[in-house]
Protein backbone atom coordinates (compact mmCIF):
# COMPACT_ATOMS: atom_id res chain seq x y z
CA UNK A 1 0.00 0.00 0.00
CA UNK A 2 2.96 2.47 0.54
CA UNK A 3 0.96 5.27 2.51
CA UNK A 4 2.29 8.11 4.16
CA UNK A 5 -0.07 8.95 7.05
CA UNK A 6 1.11 12.57 8.66
CA UNK A 7 -0.22 13.67 12.16
CA UNK A 8 -0.49 17.58 11.78
CA UNK A 9 0.21 17.98 16.21
CA UNK A 10 1.42 16.17 18.96
CA UNK A 11 -1.20 16.67 22.01
CA UNK A 12 -3.57 14.50 23.05
CA UNK A 13 -4.94 13.48 19.81
CA UNK A 14 -2.15 12.77 18.10
CA UNK A 15 -0.18 11.29 20.55
CA UNK A 16 -2.81 8.91 21.14
CA UNK A 17 -3.64 7.98 17.39
CA UNK A 18 -0.22 7.91 16.34
CA UNK A 19 0.15 5.40 19.52
CA UNK A 20 -2.89 2.92 18.15
CA UNK A 21 -1.50 3.37 15.37
CA UNK A 22 1.79 2.28 15.61
CA UNK A 23 0.11 -0.87 17.62
CA UNK A 24 -2.05 -2.33 15.24
CA UNK A 25 -0.20 -1.31 12.07
CA UNK A 26 2.70 -2.72 13.66
CA UNK A 27 3.47 -5.13 10.49
CA UNK A 28 2.96 -2.75 7.96
CA UNK A 29 5.31 0.20 9.46
CA UNK A 30 8.25 -2.89 9.76
CA UNK A 31 7.70 -3.27 6.58
CA UNK A 32 7.73 0.06 5.28
CA UNK A 33 4.08 -0.11 3.76
CA UNK A 34 3.09 2.70 5.99
CA UNK A 35 4.95 5.88 7.37
CA UNK A 36 3.63 7.61 10.27
CA UNK A 37 4.99 11.09 11.02
CA UNK A 38 4.18 13.95 13.75
CA UNK A 39 4.63 17.54 13.15
CA UNK A 40 4.74 19.64 16.56
CA UNK A 41 6.78 22.92 17.59
CA UNK A 42 7.55 20.28 20.70
CA UNK A 43 9.03 17.32 21.19
CA UNK A 44 6.56 16.38 23.66
CA UNK A 45 2.36 15.84 24.27
CA UNK A 46 1.05 18.54 27.28
CA UNK A 47 -1.19 16.83 29.91
CA UNK A 48 -3.20 20.47 30.13
CA UNK A 49 -5.75 19.27 33.04
CA UNK A 50 -2.55 18.91 34.94
CA UNK A 51 -0.81 22.54 34.56
CA UNK A 52 -2.87 24.26 37.77
CA UNK A 53 -1.02 21.77 39.68
CA UNK A 54 2.28 22.22 37.80
CA UNK A 55 1.54 26.14 38.77
CA UNK A 56 0.63 25.57 42.33
CA UNK A 57 3.95 23.60 42.63
CA UNK A 58 2.45 20.13 43.40
CA UNK A 59 3.98 18.66 40.12
CA UNK A 60 7.53 19.14 38.46
CA UNK A 61 6.75 20.69 34.94
CA UNK A 62 8.54 17.65 33.56
CA UNK A 63 6.52 14.77 34.82
CA UNK A 64 3.30 16.41 33.18
CA UNK A 65 4.76 16.08 29.59
CA UNK A 66 5.11 13.01 27.26
CA UNK A 67 7.84 12.68 25.46
CA UNK A 68 6.37 12.01 21.83
CA UNK A 69 10.37 10.22 20.41
CA UNK A 70 10.31 7.88 23.41
CA UNK A 71 6.77 6.65 23.50
CA UNK A 72 6.40 6.41 19.42
CA UNK A 73 9.72 4.74 18.83
CA UNK A 74 7.94 3.82 15.10
CA UNK A 75 6.92 7.16 14.34
CA UNK A 76 8.77 10.18 12.47
CA UNK A 77 9.05 13.50 14.80
CA UNK A 78 9.35 16.77 13.33
CA UNK A 79 9.86 19.78 15.51
CA UNK A 80 8.38 22.76 13.76
CA UNK A 81 4.97 24.49 12.71
CA UNK A 82 2.95 23.70 9.65
CA UNK A 83 1.88 26.61 8.14
CA UNK A 84 -0.36 25.78 5.30
CA UNK A 85 -1.86 22.80 4.32
CA UNK A 86 -2.11 22.17 0.43
CA UNK A 87 -4.81 19.36 0.49
CA UNK A 88 -4.86 19.44 -3.37
CA UNK A 89 -1.69 18.50 -3.83
CA UNK A 90 -1.32 16.41 -0.56
CA UNK A 91 1.91 18.93 0.72
CA UNK A 92 2.29 20.82 3.85
CA UNK A 93 4.86 23.30 4.54
CA UNK A 94 6.65 22.94 7.77
CA UNK A 95 8.36 25.92 9.59
CA UNK A 96 11.12 24.13 11.46
CA UNK A 97 12.32 25.83 14.22
CA UNK A 98 15.43 27.07 12.22
CA UNK A 99 16.05 27.60 8.56
CA UNK A 100 14.05 27.67 5.65
CA UNK A 101 10.42 26.36 5.41
CA UNK A 102 10.17 22.53 3.18
CA UNK A 103 7.59 20.82 1.94
CA UNK A 104 6.20 17.76 3.92
CA UNK A 105 4.37 15.36 1.39
CA UNK A 106 1.48 12.77 2.50
CA UNK A 107 -1.48 10.62 1.34
CA UNK A 108 -3.02 10.51 4.40
CA UNK A 109 -3.47 13.72 6.86
CA UNK A 110 -4.73 14.13 10.40
CA UNK A 111 -5.57 17.33 11.84
CA UNK A 112 -4.84 17.73 15.17
CA UNK A 113 -3.24 20.93 15.95
CA UNK A 114 -5.70 21.89 19.13
CA UNK A 115 -6.65 24.97 20.16
CA UNK A 116 -4.97 28.69 21.12
CA UNK A 117 -6.67 31.23 23.56
CA UNK A 118 -9.87 33.21 21.88
CA UNK A 119 -9.09 36.60 22.96
CA UNK A 120 -10.93 40.11 21.99
CA UNK A 121 -9.54 43.65 20.70
CA UNK A 122 -9.54 44.79 24.53
CA UNK A 123 -7.10 47.59 24.99
CA UNK A 124 -3.73 46.31 26.92
CA UNK A 125 -4.71 42.92 26.42
CA UNK A 126 -2.05 41.78 24.40
CA UNK A 127 0.39 44.37 26.64
CA UNK A 128 -0.29 42.50 30.04
CA UNK A 129 -2.26 39.35 29.60
CA UNK A 130 -0.93 36.03 29.59
CA UNK A 131 -2.95 32.46 28.86
CA UNK A 132 -2.85 29.24 30.45
CA UNK A 133 -2.66 26.62 27.96
CA UNK A 134 1.55 25.60 27.91
CA UNK A 135 3.79 24.70 30.53
CA UNK A 136 5.72 27.62 29.70
CA UNK A 137 2.91 29.41 30.88
CA UNK A 138 1.46 27.57 34.22
CA UNK A 139 5.31 27.82 35.10
CA UNK A 140 5.73 31.74 34.16
CA UNK A 141 2.61 32.06 36.33
CA UNK A 142 3.74 30.43 39.14
CA UNK A 143 6.91 32.37 39.52
CA UNK A 144 4.85 35.64 38.75
CA UNK A 145 2.88 35.28 41.89
CA UNK A 146 5.50 34.47 44.23
CA UNK A 147 7.77 37.00 42.51
CA UNK A 148 5.07 39.56 43.38
CA UNK A 149 4.66 38.36 46.79
CA UNK A 150 8.58 39.35 47.16
CA UNK A 151 7.78 42.63 45.68
CA UNK A 152 5.28 43.54 47.84
CA UNK A 153 7.16 42.32 51.10
CA UNK A 154 10.41 44.18 49.56
CA UNK A 155 8.16 47.37 49.04
CA UNK A 156 7.61 50.63 50.83
CA UNK A 157 5.30 52.26 48.75
CA UNK A 158 1.40 51.18 48.86
CA UNK A 159 0.41 51.47 45.73
CA UNK A 160 3.33 48.82 44.40
CA UNK A 161 2.32 46.66 46.65
CA UNK A 162 -1.27 46.81 46.56
CA UNK A 163 -0.46 46.57 42.33
CA UNK A 164 1.49 43.61 42.77
CA UNK A 165 -0.95 41.71 45.19
CA UNK A 166 -4.18 42.17 42.76
CA UNK A 167 -4.47 38.87 40.68
CA UNK A 168 -7.35 39.21 38.23
CA UNK A 169 -8.45 35.70 35.43
CA UNK A 170 -11.09 36.43 33.40
CA UNK A 171 -13.04 33.50 31.99
CA UNK A 172 -14.62 30.87 34.76
CA UNK A 173 -14.27 27.83 32.55
CA UNK A 174 -12.12 24.48 33.37
CA UNK A 175 -8.63 26.21 33.13
CA UNK A 176 -9.89 30.07 34.92
CA UNK A 177 -11.08 28.58 37.92
CA UNK A 178 -8.21 25.71 38.24
CA UNK A 179 -6.09 28.37 37.62
CA UNK A 180 -6.95 30.52 40.00
CA UNK A 181 -8.11 28.10 42.69
CA UNK A 182 -4.80 26.00 42.61
CA UNK A 183 -2.87 29.73 42.56
CA UNK A 184 -4.36 31.30 45.39
CA UNK A 185 -4.33 28.30 46.83
CA UNK A 186 -0.72 28.47 46.75
CA UNK A 187 0.01 31.89 47.51
CA UNK A 188 -2.39 31.74 50.60
CA UNK A 189 0.01 28.93 51.78
CA UNK A 190 3.42 31.18 51.33
CA UNK A 191 2.25 33.84 53.03
CA UNK A 192 3.65 32.26 56.14
CA UNK A 193 6.84 32.83 55.27
CA UNK A 194 6.71 36.40 54.78
CA UNK A 195 6.31 38.76 57.77
CA UNK A 196 4.56 41.60 56.17
CA UNK A 197 1.71 39.74 54.04
CA UNK A 198 -1.27 37.89 55.00
CA UNK A 199 -3.85 36.04 53.26
CA UNK A 200 -6.40 38.65 53.42
CA UNK A 201 -3.80 41.48 51.50
CA UNK A 202 -4.15 39.60 48.48
CA UNK A 203 -6.61 40.46 45.84
CA UNK A 204 -8.20 37.70 43.31
CA UNK A 205 -11.11 38.46 40.94
CA UNK A 206 -12.08 35.75 38.87
CA UNK A 207 -14.15 37.67 36.01
CA UNK A 208 -16.88 36.01 33.85
CA UNK A 209 -19.34 37.38 31.51
CA UNK A 210 -21.75 34.68 31.12
CA UNK A 211 -23.68 34.30 34.77
CA UNK A 212 -21.86 30.82 36.01
CA UNK A 213 -18.77 29.84 36.59
CA UNK A 214 -17.41 25.99 35.61
CA UNK A 215 -20.34 24.95 33.94
CA UNK A 216 -18.34 21.44 33.06
CA UNK A 217 -19.43 20.30 36.40
CA UNK A 218 -23.53 21.41 35.87
CA UNK A 219 -25.14 23.82 37.60
CA UNK A 220 -25.80 22.61 40.65
CA UNK A 221 -21.99 22.08 41.19
CA UNK A 222 -21.60 25.34 39.53
CA UNK A 223 -23.14 27.00 42.07
CA UNK A 224 -21.34 25.13 44.78
CA UNK A 225 -17.87 26.30 42.90
CA UNK A 226 -19.26 29.98 42.69
CA UNK A 227 -20.42 29.77 46.94
CA UNK A 228 -16.67 28.11 47.78
CA UNK A 229 -14.70 30.87 45.85
CA UNK A 230 -16.72 33.56 47.54
CA UNK A 231 -16.07 31.83 50.95
CA UNK A 232 -11.97 31.43 50.36
CA UNK A 233 -12.44 35.85 50.18
CA UNK A 234 -12.06 35.74 45.66
CA UNK A 235 -14.22 38.42 44.33
CA UNK A 236 -16.17 36.36 41.88
CA UNK A 237 -17.88 39.54 39.22
CA UNK A 238 -20.17 37.42 37.27
CA UNK A 239 -22.10 39.32 33.77
CA UNK A 240 -18.87 40.69 33.82
CA UNK A 241 -16.56 41.64 30.99
CA UNK A 242 -12.97 43.20 31.07
CA UNK A 243 -13.29 46.35 28.88
CA UNK A 244 -9.70 47.50 29.26
CA UNK A 245 -6.18 47.16 31.08
CA UNK A 246 -4.03 49.48 29.54
CA UNK A 247 -0.29 49.13 31.76
CA UNK A 248 -2.34 46.62 34.30
CA UNK A 249 -4.82 49.72 35.12
CA UNK A 250 -8.02 47.01 34.68
CA UNK A 251 -11.51 48.47 34.15
CA UNK A 252 -14.66 46.42 34.25
CA UNK A 253 -17.88 46.62 32.44
CA UNK A 254 -19.25 46.55 36.22
CA UNK A 255 -17.99 50.38 36.25
CA UNK A 256 -15.23 49.22 38.52
CA UNK A 257 -11.47 50.10 38.32
CA UNK A 258 -8.05 48.96 39.58
CA UNK A 259 -4.51 47.92 39.39
CA UNK A 260 -3.41 44.68 38.91
CA UNK A 261 -0.02 43.25 37.79
CA UNK A 262 -1.21 39.92 36.74
CA UNK A 263 -4.14 39.68 34.03
CA UNK A 264 -4.72 35.74 33.08
CA UNK A 265 -6.98 35.34 30.16
CA UNK A 266 -8.57 32.31 29.87
CA UNK A 267 -11.93 33.35 28.08
CA UNK A 268 -12.18 29.92 25.64
CA UNK A 269 -10.39 28.88 23.05
CA UNK A 270 -10.44 28.82 18.89
CA UNK A 271 -8.64 26.18 16.73
CA UNK A 272 -5.18 26.69 15.94
CA UNK A 273 -4.61 28.97 13.25
CA UNK A 274 -3.23 26.53 10.86
CA UNK A 275 -6.61 25.10 9.87
CA UNK A 276 -7.37 28.42 8.11
CA UNK A 277 -4.28 28.11 6.22
CA UNK A 278 -5.73 25.45 4.45
CA UNK A 279 -7.66 24.17 2.01
CA UNK A 280 -9.63 21.67 3.78
CA UNK A 281 -13.48 22.50 4.84
CA UNK A 282 -14.52 24.90 7.54
CA UNK A 283 -17.73 25.04 9.83
CA UNK A 284 -19.36 28.17 10.35
CA UNK A 285 -17.28 28.86 13.32
CA UNK A 286 -14.00 27.98 11.92
CA UNK A 287 -13.31 24.22 13.05
CA UNK A 288 -12.54 21.61 10.51
CA UNK A 289 -15.78 20.59 9.36
CA UNK A 290 -16.06 16.94 10.39
CA UNK A 291 -18.31 14.29 9.78
CA UNK A 292 -19.33 11.81 12.57
CA UNK A 293 -16.95 9.38 11.34
CA UNK A 294 -13.92 12.03 11.84
CA UNK A 295 -13.20 12.40 8.45
CA UNK A 296 -13.42 16.19 7.20
CA UNK A 297 -16.66 16.21 5.05
CA UNK A 298 -16.50 16.31 1.43
CA UNK A 299 -12.80 15.57 0.95
CA UNK A 300 -10.60 12.44 0.88
CA UNK A 301 -7.98 11.02 2.87
CA UNK A 302 -7.94 13.59 5.59
CA UNK A 303 -9.07 13.36 9.23
CA UNK A 304 -9.44 15.49 12.15
CA UNK A 305 -10.46 15.58 16.00
CA UNK A 306 -10.41 17.15 19.11
CA UNK A 307 -10.63 21.00 19.70
CA UNK A 308 -9.78 22.01 16.54
CA UNK A 309 -12.41 20.26 14.94
CA UNK A 310 -16.20 20.71 14.54
CA UNK A 311 -17.49 17.54 15.25
CA UNK A 312 -21.23 16.23 15.65
CA UNK A 313 -22.24 14.72 18.87
CA UNK A 314 -24.41 11.68 17.93
CA UNK A 315 -25.27 11.73 21.36
CA UNK A 316 -27.40 15.06 21.03
CA UNK A 317 -28.56 15.71 17.68
CA UNK A 318 -27.39 19.02 15.80
CA UNK A 319 -24.91 19.91 19.03
CA UNK A 320 -21.40 19.20 18.47
CA UNK A 321 -18.68 17.86 21.06
CA UNK A 322 -16.95 20.02 23.28
CA UNK A 323 -14.17 21.23 23.33
CA UNK A 324 -12.52 18.53 26.19
CA UNK A 325 -9.79 15.73 26.95
CA UNK A 326 -12.60 13.33 27.43
CA UNK A 327 -13.91 13.75 23.51
CA UNK A 328 -9.98 13.87 22.12
CA UNK A 329 -8.45 10.96 23.67
CA UNK A 330 -11.60 8.77 22.60
CA UNK A 331 -11.88 10.42 19.21
CA UNK A 332 -8.18 9.27 18.68
CA UNK A 333 -8.97 5.83 19.34
CA UNK A 334 -11.83 5.42 16.22
CA UNK A 335 -9.64 7.55 14.29
CA UNK A 336 -7.17 5.53 14.20
CA UNK A 337 -9.42 2.59 13.59
CA UNK A 338 -11.19 4.70 10.51
CA UNK A 339 -7.87 5.55 9.21
CA UNK A 340 -6.91 1.71 9.15
CA UNK A 341 -10.30 1.36 7.98
CA UNK A 342 -9.78 3.62 4.91
CA UNK A 343 -6.34 2.18 4.05
CA UNK A 344 -7.93 -0.98 3.60
CA UNK A 345 -11.37 0.41 1.70
CA UNK A 346 -13.87 -0.60 4.50
CA UNK A 347 -16.56 1.16 5.95
CA UNK A 348 -16.46 3.78 8.54
CA UNK A 349 -17.73 3.85 12.06
CA UNK A 350 -19.41 6.95 13.78
CA UNK A 351 -17.56 8.62 17.09
CA UNK A 352 -19.95 8.21 19.65
CA UNK A 353 -19.46 9.49 23.19
CA UNK A 354 -22.29 10.66 25.34
CA UNK A 355 -20.32 13.24 27.92
CA UNK A 356 -20.14 11.58 31.17
CA UNK A 357 -19.34 14.92 33.32
CA UNK A 358 -16.41 16.01 34.68
CA UNK A 359 -14.20 16.69 37.72
CA UNK A 360 -12.08 19.77 38.64
CA UNK A 361 -9.25 20.26 41.19
CA UNK A 362 -9.91 23.92 43.67
CA UNK A 363 -6.33 23.57 45.71
CA UNK A 364 -5.40 21.00 47.72
CA UNK A 365 -7.26 18.97 49.53
CA UNK A 366 -10.39 20.47 47.47
CA UNK A 367 -12.25 19.76 44.52
CA UNK A 368 -15.66 19.44 42.67
CA UNK A 369 -16.99 16.61 40.50
CA UNK A 370 -20.10 15.97 38.51
CA UNK A 371 -19.64 12.37 36.87
CA UNK A 372 -22.26 10.18 35.73
CA UNK A 373 -24.83 12.41 37.91
CA UNK A 374 -22.73 11.05 40.93
CA UNK A 375 -21.93 14.98 42.68
CA UNK A 376 -18.96 14.94 44.75
CA UNK A 377 -17.35 17.81 46.73
CA UNK A 378 -14.39 19.02 48.98
CA UNK A 379 -11.96 16.19 49.67
CA UNK A 380 -13.99 13.60 47.82
CA UNK A 381 -13.77 15.37 44.44
CA UNK A 382 -10.18 16.30 44.98
CA UNK A 383 -9.67 12.60 45.83
CA UNK A 384 -11.11 11.69 42.57
CA UNK A 385 -9.97 14.13 40.40
CA UNK A 386 -6.28 13.38 41.13
CA UNK A 387 -6.98 9.23 40.91
CA UNK A 388 -8.89 10.02 37.65
CA UNK A 389 -5.73 11.86 35.79
CA UNK A 390 -3.54 9.87 37.31
CA UNK A 391 -5.17 7.06 35.24
CA UNK A 392 -5.40 9.37 32.42
CA UNK A 393 -1.83 10.71 32.00
CA UNK A 394 0.03 8.78 29.73
CA UNK A 395 2.81 6.04 30.49
CA UNK A 396 3.56 4.41 33.85
CA UNK A 397 6.72 6.47 33.89
CA UNK A 398 5.07 9.44 34.43
CA UNK A 399 2.10 8.22 36.67
CA UNK A 400 5.11 6.87 38.76
CA UNK A 401 6.82 10.34 39.04
CA UNK A 402 3.34 12.36 39.17
CA UNK A 403 2.42 9.53 42.65
CA UNK A 404 6.23 10.07 43.53
CA UNK A 405 5.55 13.99 43.03
CA UNK A 406 2.32 14.08 45.30
CA UNK A 407 3.86 11.51 47.43
CA UNK A 408 6.85 13.91 48.28
CA UNK A 409 4.12 16.66 48.88
CA UNK A 410 2.25 14.79 52.07
CA UNK A 411 5.76 14.52 53.98
CA UNK A 412 7.53 17.70 52.93
CA UNK A 413 5.87 21.70 52.77
CA UNK A 414 5.19 22.66 49.30
CA UNK A 415 8.19 24.74 47.53
CA UNK A 416 7.27 28.39 47.40
CA UNK A 417 10.28 30.09 45.47
CA UNK A 418 10.44 31.54 42.34
CA UNK A 419 12.55 30.70 40.21
CA UNK A 420 11.78 33.39 37.83
CA UNK A 421 15.26 33.97 37.44
CA UNK A 422 14.87 31.07 34.71
CA UNK A 423 13.26 33.13 32.12
CA UNK A 424 16.29 35.60 32.15
CA UNK A 425 19.65 33.62 32.10
CA UNK A 426 21.68 35.91 30.57
CA UNK A 427 20.92 38.41 32.41
CA UNK A 428 23.51 38.37 35.17
CA UNK A 429 26.50 37.62 32.74
CA UNK A 430 25.12 40.66 30.06
CA UNK A 431 25.79 42.83 33.48
CA UNK A 432 29.19 41.22 33.92
CA UNK A 433 30.30 42.59 30.31
CA UNK A 434 29.02 46.07 30.93
CA UNK A 435 30.87 46.49 33.87
CA UNK A 436 34.19 45.06 32.12
CA UNK A 437 33.23 47.86 29.25
CA UNK A 438 32.85 50.64 31.94
C1 LIG B 1 -5.61 24.30 32.07
C2 LIG B 1 -6.45 23.32 31.31
C3 LIG B 1 -7.13 22.33 32.02
C4 LIG B 1 -7.91 21.40 31.33
N1 LIG B 1 -8.56 20.45 32.04
C5 LIG B 1 -9.34 19.55 31.40
C6 LIG B 1 -10.02 18.54 32.13
O1 LIG B 1 -9.90 18.46 33.36
N2 LIG B 1 -10.79 17.66 31.43
C7 LIG B 1 -10.93 17.72 30.07
O2 LIG B 1 -11.64 16.89 29.47
N3 LIG B 1 -10.28 18.67 29.35
C8 LIG B 1 -9.50 19.58 29.97
N4 LIG B 1 -8.85 20.54 29.25
C9 LIG B 1 -9.00 20.59 27.77
C10 LIG B 1 -8.08 19.60 27.05
O3 LIG B 1 -6.77 19.68 27.53
C11 LIG B 1 -8.13 19.85 25.54
O4 LIG B 1 -9.46 19.75 25.11
C12 LIG B 1 -7.29 18.82 24.77
O5 LIG B 1 -5.93 19.05 25.04
C13 LIG B 1 -7.53 18.91 23.26
O6 LIG B 1 -6.69 17.99 22.60
P1 LIG B 1 -6.11 18.33 21.15
O7 LIG B 1 -5.28 17.17 20.74
O8 LIG B 1 -7.20 18.77 20.25
O9 LIG B 1 -5.19 19.61 21.37
P2 LIG B 1 -3.84 19.73 22.21
O10 LIG B 1 -3.73 18.67 23.23
O11 LIG B 1 -3.76 21.15 22.64
O12 LIG B 1 -2.72 19.45 21.12
C14 LIG B 1 -2.53 20.28 19.99
C15 LIG B 1 -1.09 20.14 19.54
O13 LIG B 1 -0.94 20.74 18.27
C16 LIG B 1 0.26 21.46 18.21
N5 LIG B 1 0.13 22.49 17.17
C17 LIG B 1 -0.61 23.62 17.21
N6 LIG B 1 -0.48 24.30 16.06
C18 LIG B 1 0.35 23.58 15.27
C19 LIG B 1 0.88 23.76 13.96
N7 LIG B 1 0.58 24.83 13.23
N8 LIG B 1 1.72 22.81 13.48
C20 LIG B 1 2.04 21.73 14.21
N9 LIG B 1 1.57 21.51 15.46
C21 LIG B 1 0.73 22.42 15.97
C22 LIG B 1 0.41 22.03 19.62
O14 LIG B 1 1.77 22.34 19.90
C23 LIG B 1 -0.10 20.87 20.47
O15 LIG B 1 0.92 19.99 20.83
C24 LIG B 1 -8.03 21.47 29.91
C25 LIG B 1 -7.34 22.47 29.20
C26 LIG B 1 -6.55 23.38 29.89
C27 LIG B 1 -5.81 24.44 29.12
Amino acid sequence: MNQHILIVGGGYVGLYTALRLQRKLHSELRSGQVRITIIDPQSYMTYQPFLPEAAAGNLSPRHLVAPLRRILPKVQILNGRVTKVNHAGRTVTLQPAEGAPREVSYDVIVMAAGSISRTLPIPGLTDIGIGFKTVGEAIALRNRVLHLLDVAESTEDPEVRRRALTFVVVGAGFAGVEALAELEDMAKHSTRYYRNIKPSDIRWVLVEATNRVLPEVGPEMGKWTLEQLRERGIEVKLDTRLESCVDGHVVLSDGSEFDAETLVWTAGVKPSPVVADSDLPLDERGRLKATTTLALAGTRDAFAAGDAAGVPDVTNPGQYCAPNAQHAVRQAKVLADNIIRHLRGQQLVDYRHKYVGSVAGLGLHQGVANVYGVKLRGFPAWFMHRTYHLSRVPTLNRKVRVVVDWTLALFFKRETISLGEMEHPRDGFRAAVETTRR
